[in-house]
């Protein structure tokens, strides 16, 4: 299969042109799309080939010809952002995402939106208001979420290189369940201007593809200080090909491996351990006391900052609007009919949470908490240079098999959390296929430190060697020119 760096080398040495390079993977999306629903919106073909004509007289661009796919939150001027949710259905933004710009300045493709979880609240994208994105190993079997089509997008060969949101482990957690690499950069470091918020102190936008190196070039692109959005820090952008570093010790935390961990996760998680001792990397115990509470916490922190940047969604400023009597009842109508319930769920949280008389029991004691996570991490990373845990600590679940337990789909995200509430670094990397389904493993650096995340990485990609495709894909003839 090529990657995103074949496609832009043979490009630009008129190997093959954009046009071919599309060609190729509209086919492949039209022979599997039905099967996987990655995508909820897609531009007409005759469109995108006239955006091609334009890359190929200036092939300069570090994304030249990539077709990439985008997270339907993320927004791109003429294309609806829907967030997988009713009440924005028929939402065209008048202005584009930054991340989206500087693709574009790239000569990136934007072939389309993405399915996920509604306004990205799930680990499995069945919350989406409109299909349900099937893993392309096991088309029984959920892709994770909520960037759930992003991931199963890049996993079924449709498309190399697709964006998604992460806020407490949406890029890594599909990306483990559909053998892909994803990224969630450092808080801080790519801008969420035009990026619908869900938690705005957790959100980051990052790259899912298949192999570190795509994702490496990738976030050189859209790392960066935005004006736009002040939360964006100055420091030094990430170098592509970045520096040639080797972590001296990697640090796992046995502690967090005791329950609720499927066997294949445990084992996978030791076979990432011994390749790298084989790899002369020390590899140390140590402990973060304070992570058992993530998952708690972050359900308080993400829902009551999500209760009030989905505020907005009221029918008069944004999106669908239902009819009323008055003012409250048009509100009540354009919510209650077009939210689903899982958002509904998280409003309610967060709002109690947030409500006077709670707010200092449950908001203020989990940014406490928050704090301790922080420091738990500061002192480790203080100790070693990285940190390897699971991604998941489950293998991919069928479809249907959480939906009725909110908690259970909730835990999905036990080992991804704790990343997002420190602002850390982390990728997760594809690394076993137990019992047919891909198994991955978390990599968490220092603060803006995502060229020693991504040299580990790759240390431990070629150890691993290739991963192997979903049938689907050997089968159906994957782009290759
Ligand atoms: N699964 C988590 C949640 O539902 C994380 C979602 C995300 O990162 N967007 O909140």
């Amino acid at each position: 299969m090529l990657t995103v760096r074949d496609i832009v080398k043979g490009i630009k040495e008129r190997k093959f042109s954009p046009l071919e390079i599309l060609d190729n993977y509209w086919a492949r999306i039209e022979k599997i799309e039905d099967k996987i629903k990655a995508f909820i919106s897609l531009k007409p073909y005759e469109e995108l080939k006239k955006e091609v004509t334009q890359l190929g007289k200036n092939p300069e661009g570090r994304l030249v010809g990539v077709p990439i796919a985008l997270k339907d939150n993320i927004n791109v001027r003429g294309l609806k952002t829907t967030c997988a949710s009713k009440v924005l259905q028929n939402y065209k933004p008048p202005f584009e995402a930054t991340v989206v710009e500087l693709l574009k300045k790239e000569g990136a493709l934007i072939v389309g939106k993405t399915n996920m979880d509604e306004f990205a609240f799930g680990s499995s994208t069945e919350n989406s208001a409109y299909q349900t994105t099937r893993n392309p190993y096991d088309l029984t079997r959920v892709p994770g979420g909520s960037s759930g089509g992003s991931a199963a997008a890049v996993a079924g060969g449709m498309a190399p290189l697709t964006f998604g949101s992460d806020t407490g482990g949406s890029i890594r957690q599909p990306s483990a369940f559909c053998g892909v690499a994803g990224f969630k950069p450092t808080y801080g470091r790519v801008s969420r201007y035009g990026l619908v918020a869900f938690a705005s102190s957790l959100d980051q936008i990052g790259p899912i593809a298949k192999n570190v190196e795509d994702i490496w070039l990738a976030l050189s692109v859209i790392g960066g200080r935005d004006e736009k959005d002040p939360t964006t820090s100055s420091c030094p952008p990430i170098n592509y090909p970045g520096k040639n570093w080797k972590p001296g010790v990697i640090g796992f935390c046995p502690d967090l491996l005791e329950e609720g961990v499927d066997t294949e996760i445990k084992e996978s998680f030791t076979e990432a351990i011994s390749i790298i001792k084989g790899l002369g990397v020390a590899v140390r115990e140590v402990h973060l006391p304070h992570l058992k509470y993530g998952l708690s916490i972050y359900y308080i922190l993400a829902s009551s900052e999500a209760s009030s940047n989905l505020a907005r969604f009221d029918g008069l400023r944004y999106g669908q609007r239902e009819k009323g009597e008055n003012y409250a009842e048009m509100v009540e109508n354009t919510r209650g009919r077009n939210l689903g319930r899982e958002v509904k769920r998280r409003i309610l949280l967060g709002t109690f949470a947030l409500s006077s008389g709670y707010y200092d029991a449950y908001y203020l004691k989990a940014l406490k908490v928050r704090a301790l996570i922080r420091e738990d991490f500061r002192k480790v990373l203080g100790e070693v240079d990285l940190i390897l845990m699971p991604t998941t600590p489950t293998l991919p679940f069928e479809i249907g098999a959480k939906t009725k337990d909110p908690l259970q789909m909730y835990k999905a995200d036990l080992f991804t959390i704790p990343v997002n509430l420190a602002g850390l670094p982390a990728i997760s990397l594809p690394l076993s296929l137990k019992k047919g389904l891909p198994v991955g493993v978390q990599l968490i650096g220092r603060h803006f430190e995502e060229e020693q995340v991504l040299s580990a990485a790759l240390m431990l990609e070629k150890e691993r060697g290739d991963f192997p495709s979903p049938v689907i894909v050997v089968k159906g003839d994957c782009p290759q020119v």
